[in-house]
């Protein structure tokens, strides 16, 4: 057994119920991709449109086997091709972003998936929303009837423990879902890469995205 399929196999079965894991795929080869959802990967996570295009292009079927997160900064110019292959969008960052999704949405007829993107460590150089601004946002974005709020994603700092970061975002989160509002389902908490993943199931991540620890360090 290669070590990719190795590494997919140990993670899922560490996941706790209910926990996905999103591959995240950057940088990294169709053979490699493909060995992954053998393995049993059921989300694949893409940080850039082209990139996301063509792998699943070359995927072909086996693209359809799998739902596809985008987790990389959306520009509003790449809305569009986005919406047409994606599943959800875990990087809302802006209520502009969100009225242009759901215009894309309004035309394919479609309702797209969305996670507001919180900058937790309140970094000045970082994307997402301060943890401030999430439920104003959120109450906006429920308003648009083609885009669906499921939760919340966060990156953490890297230099630091993210413990109190993941914390911070699990509050945040625990008040979107009081709020109860409508047209929304918040159910997702997507926290946690190759480093922090164990630390973010601990502060109740169900979503955690892995690139290096499955793939190995990346090639460019
Ligand atoms: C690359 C990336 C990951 C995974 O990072 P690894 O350290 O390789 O596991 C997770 N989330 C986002 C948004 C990424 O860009």
């Amino acid at each position: 057994m290669s070590d990719i399929t190795m590494n997919v196999r140990e993670l899922l079965s560490i996941l706790p119920d209910g926990a996905e894991l999103v591959v995240a795929a950057k940088g990294r080869t169709l053979p490699e991709v493909k060995e992954t959802i053998n393995a049993g990967v059921r989300i694949i996570g893409e940080n850039y449109v082209q990139e996301s295009l063509e792998m699943i292009k070359a995927l072909g079927e086996d693209s359809k086997i799998v739902k596809w997160h985008f987790i990389g900064h959306l520009q509003k110019n790449k809305v569009k091709r986005v919406v047409s292959t994606h599943d959800m969008i875990e990087t809302l960052d802006s209520l502009k972003l969100a009225e242009k999704i759901d215009r894309q949405c309004r035309l394919e007829n479609r309702i797209m998936s969305v996670l507001i993107e919180v900058n937790s460590a309140e970094e000045s150089q970082k994307q997402g929303v301060m943890p401030c601004d999430v439920l104003p946002l959120a109450k906006e974005v429920s308003k648009l009837a083609y885009v669906r709020l499921e939760g919340l994603m966060t990156m953490g700092p890297i230099n630091q423990d993210p413990t109190p970061y993941f914390m911070k975002t699990r509050t945040v989160f625990k008040e979107l879902q009081g709020l109860g509002l409508p047209n929304t389902k918040i159910m997702y908490l997507s926290m946690g890469m190759s480093d922090s993943y164990e630390k973010a199931l601990n502060e109740g991540a169900n979503l955690i995205r892995v690139g290096s620890k499955i793939f190995g360090l990346r090639h460019n």
